[in-house]
Order: structure tokens, then sequence, then C-alpha cells
């Protein structure tokens, strides 16, 4: 089969593989029906992912049938469509039973990362009774392709965010995680929510796309949620935008008291100037996606709540996925998400 494959650093090279067997009682196997590429793909290609290793396929966001099951795996059957988590966890170990699958002892980003992932035709998925996600019939696969990643991310920052529908919360970064995360702040009808996105095209996407919200510029970002809340500041703050400055703005737009969530991944150390905000009392939470609750999103994309299908912009077959990863890489033609599916 062929399975895109990082060769070296700063090369991922589309390459004939052996189709994957199932090699544990718990595995399942996955014929990929459609794929995408995130942002985690290119820190891979740019050599910045110290534990991914050279020679495993990348991609962690894919929806697929399932091939093959082994004998311990009752959640699916051959036959059912299903999306794929990113996470690969026991559920088990001290963390997974308290939900923080994220550092499952014998889990975590595996997927695309140290073992083969899903830009490829088919994938082993470890530890499949948590691993996969069946999908309803009413929902397509394109409507189901990011629930596994970027849309339980989301949906996990707006959780962890702890919303009411007095809040006004300010999500800073409307690139394709900033938008899932907006899908799923809406979930909690909070009074007012406001994004701040540098880019014109992505604050542009955001108007059409989502009327109801309000869309600043970095540089105004302070001053107009002071005006929107009385010189208070946002009651809640999620920072998915991860630039240079995005997270002094991030503790800056927070009032007193505010819960400041950082889903964004640094590429270099931040400063938390204590000192400065003193009495200010703020409750940072960090960290990356515990993704155990995507039958809940299925099921709430199933009942129409959330809809991230309008951030496909554009598509490619598998044999074609180098020149999606330039689109995405470069940030062309106004591009949100690819979707990759079989020639
Ligand atoms: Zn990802
Ligand atoms: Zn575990």
């Amino acid at each position: 089969m062929k399975a895109l494959t990082y060769t070296a650093p700063g090369r991922f090279e589309l390459i004939e593989k052996p189709k994957p067997e199932i090699i544990d009682p718990k595995d399942a196997v996955v014929r990929v029906t459609l794929s995408s590429i995130c942002s985690s793909d290119l820190h891979i290609l740019h050599g910045a992912v110290p534990q991914a290793e050279v020679g495993i396929t990348v991609g962690h966001e894919l929806v697929g049938v399932v091939e093959a099951v082994s004998s311990d795996v009752s959640k699916v059957k051959p036959g059912d469509r299903v999306a794929v988590n990113v996470e690969t966890f026991c559920g088990e170990c001290f963390y997974c039973k308290r939900g923080y699958v994220n550092n499952c002892t014998s889990g975590g980003w595996m997927l695309g990362c140290r073992i083969n992932g899903g830009q490829a035709e088919y994938v082993r998925v470890p530890y499949a009774d948590n691993g996969l996600t069946p999908i309803p019939d009413n929902v397509s696969d394109e409507q189901a392709l990011f629930v596994g990643d970027i849309l339980a991310t989301g949906y996990w920052a707006a959780k962890i965010s702890e919303i009411s529908e007095e809040d006004t919360v300010l999500i800073i970064g409307a690139g394709p995680t900033g938008l899932c995360t907006l899908e799923c702040v809406q979930l909690y009808k909070p009074q007012r929510i406001v994004v701040c996105e540098a880019d014109e095209s992505r604050r542009e996407f955001v108007w059409k796309h989502y009327p109801n919200v309000d869309v600043v510029e970095p540089t105004e970002c302070l001053e107009n949620l002071k005006s929107l809340t009385e010189g208070r500041g946002a009651d809640r703050v999620i920072e998915v935008a991860g630039g240079e400055e995005t997270f002094e703005l991030a503790w800056r737009c927070a009032r007193p008291n505010a819960i400041v969530t950082i889903v964004a991944l640094y590429e270099k150390e931040q400063i938390l100037p204590l000192p400065w905000m003193y009495g200010k009392n703020l409750t940072f939470k960090t960290g990356g996606v515990d993704a155990c609750d995507c039958d809940k999103i299925i099921q709430l994309i199933s009942e129409g709540k959330i809809d991230t299908t309008h951030l496909i912009t554009h598509r490619y077959p598998l044999s074609r996925i180098q020149e999606a990863y330039t689109l995405f890489a470069n940030r062309a033609d106004g591009v949100i998400k690819t979707a990759i599916h079989p020639d």
C-alpha cells in the first residue's frame, strides 16, 4: 500500500509499504477513507518533534472502515465506519481511570509519530476499543474527520474552561483548532464570544461562518474586551494561537479571577511574569488534549450541534498529498484544512 513516510528530517515520501497486520489482541486494522494534515505533521517534517521516529507513516487525523479486529476488541467490528483517535490510551492506568488519557502510562500521541499513522491506505490502531469511535449513518466522513484530533481538542478546551452563560469568552487564534474550539464554546451559550486573529482572511472566514461572534485584531483586542466588559476583561480566555505575543495577550485580556486555558503549542519558552499579575488571581489550565469524549462529540455532530465540514477548503487524492502539504504549509489559497481521499 502507499504510505506517506517520514524518511528524514525535512522529508516525507509517499512509498510502498506492506499492509499493516494485527499484532496485539486489542488491535484493529482500519481502511482509511479520509485523512487530513495537521500542523503537528509539519512539526515532524521540520524535525521539531524529537519523539517522532524516522521511517514511520505520518498522519493522525482520519476516518475509515474497520477491516479486521483482534480477539479482545468488542466496541467495533469489520465493516463499521469509525473515527480514529489521535491518542492511544489503555483505559486502565492511574491517569486513564481519571480521564487524563493524554498521560496514559502506555500511550499518548503514538499514531503518526511513534507508530505508523493514517496518511496511507490502511492503519493499525492499538487499544481499538478506546481509539475508535463508531460513526452514525447520518454523519459523513467529512463531518467526522476532525473528531479524533482538533475537534477533541476544542471540546476539551471548552470543557475545562468552565464556561457559564454570563461569560465573555475570548478565543485567541482562528486557525483550524481555534475554529473547532469556537464550535465547542458555542455549546455552552456564553453571553459573548470574541475571536482574536492576526490574519485577515481568517478573520473574514470567522465573520462569514459565525456572524454572532465578535472578531478582532490582536492590536485592538485588549481595548475591545475592556469596552465590552465595563473595563474588566474576558471571563474566560482560550489561547490557541501559539504566536510570539499571544500568551501575554491571553493573560492581559483576562479579568481578575478569570480562567486562562492554554491549548497552544509554543515553539519557545513563555514568561509568566508573576509580579505583574500579582493580585489578578488567575487560574491557568494548560496542556495536551485528553481525547476521551469522542463518542459524545460524534453524538453532537449527529444532532447537528457541531459542524466542522466548512473547515475543509481543499481536497486531494493520496497520490497528490505532497501538493496538499505545500498548500497547507504555505497557508496558500485561503486553506483552513485539507481532506485526503483514496485514489
Ligand atoms: Zn493533530
Ligand atoms: Zn492508560
